[in-house]
């Protein structure tokens, strides 16, 4: 028997499940990726990928079978325009709920030695966060629970199951809140795609001299993790003992016209804003990282501009490659 550790990435064919991908094959363990489709921009190296849906139960055992550890990250999720407008609540629900327990289930019955489970910052409640200047976002003001989405209630649904699988059926669960996590191969087209990625991509195509459009006042402030740093951060949480849940994100928060600026300056064009009324979210969002700095010993070293940067010459990229 090989001592090769071995891990299941449900979700390989997205974002955060492909880099995650690549991050475990880079420190030697054999990894298994599943998903509704390939990666989009071929960016899964895993040694064996599944098309696979992990609504049905069978499937999401049979992802697990052998497994030391599983990275639960499959779920029906999109940018503002996907999750604010109510138009796929049931949607979302149903098909995340359904992923979640079936592999977490199927964890169990194949006894594997840990799961991670990616919550997000969308569980927070609406009322902390209508402040743009002084969001609050510890992980105790989860309750008495009030996130502003279906999207979050779910997450937050989720949790507490996997949370209750530790306490009554003794699996070793880890839960991170994921707070806007970005980078290159990412999701920059087609409706799903979250404000760094729809900025680059936005800022690419727009013409010199002319304006590009925001959703909101562009007062609201978020914070943004380049995908490198929630990486890291995840292998922390599941090298530890603590289950969490607990933040992964930046603490560096910018309003929305100020990080629109941003690209516009890393691009080099020359552009304006057109701030214009559209789904928004909350009006504050920030990380707050005391727990995991207190716990893992955890905090972001990429600045946003330059996590920025590299995103922006992918997207940019991409654009120009289907222009010509
Ligand atoms: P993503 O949409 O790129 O990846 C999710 C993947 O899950 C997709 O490839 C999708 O095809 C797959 N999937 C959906 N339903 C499935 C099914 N029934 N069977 C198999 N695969 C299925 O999203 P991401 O940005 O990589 O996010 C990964 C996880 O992190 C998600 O759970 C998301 O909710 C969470 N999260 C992400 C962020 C972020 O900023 N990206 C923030 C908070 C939480």
């Amino acid at each position: 028997m090989s001592n090769q550790k071995t891990a299941v990435v449900c979700g390989a064919g997205g974002f955060i499940g492909g880099h995650l991908v690549n991050r475990l094959k880079s420190e030697g363990y054999f990894v298994r990726g599943i998903d509704l489709k390939e990666n989009e921009y071929g960016n899964s190296n895993a040694d064996e990928f599944t098309i696979g849906d992990l609504r049905d139960p069978a499937t999401a055992q049979k992802a697990c079978k052998g497994m030391n550890e599983v990275y639960q990250l499959a779920a029906d999720m999109g940018g503002a325009g996907y999750i604010f407008t109510g138009e796929n609540d049931a949607a979302v629900m149903h098909n995340s709920a359904l992923c979640n327990l079936n592999v977490l289930h199927g964890a169990y019955l194949e006894k594997v030695d840990k799961i991670f489970y990616s919550s997000s910052a969308c569980i927070y409640p609406e009322h902390n966060q209508l402040d743009p200047d002084n969001p609050k976002c510890f992980e105790g003001s989860a309750y008495p629970a009030a996130p502003d989405s279906e999207y979050g209630w779910e997450k937050l649904f989720s949790e507490r199951l996997y949370l209750a699988y530790f306490r009554n059926l003794g699996v070793d669960v880890r839960v991170a809140r994921f707070h806007n996590i970005f980078g290159p191969q990412g999701t920059w087209t087609g409706g799903k795609e979250k404000a760094p990625a729809a900025f680059c991509r936005k800022v690419a195509e727009t013409k010199e001299g002319t304006s590009f459009e925001v959703w909101g006042d562009g007062k609201q402030t978020r914070s943004f993790l380049y995908i490198d740093e929630c990486l890291e951060a995840v292998r922390r949480l599941m090298e530890s003992d603590f289950n969490g849940p607990v933040n992964i994100g930046s603490e560096e928060m910018i309003a929305i016209n100020d990080f629109a600026k941003m690209v516009i300056d890393i691009s080099g064009k020359d552009l304006s804003i057109k701030n214009i009324p559209g789904p928004e979210g909350v009006r504050g969002r920030n990380s707050d990282n005391s727990l995991i700095e207190e716990k893992l010993n955890w905090k972001p070293s990429t600045p946003l501009r330059i996590g920025m940067e590299k995103t922006y010459e992918w997207i940019s990229a991409q654009v120009a490659a289907i222009s010509v």
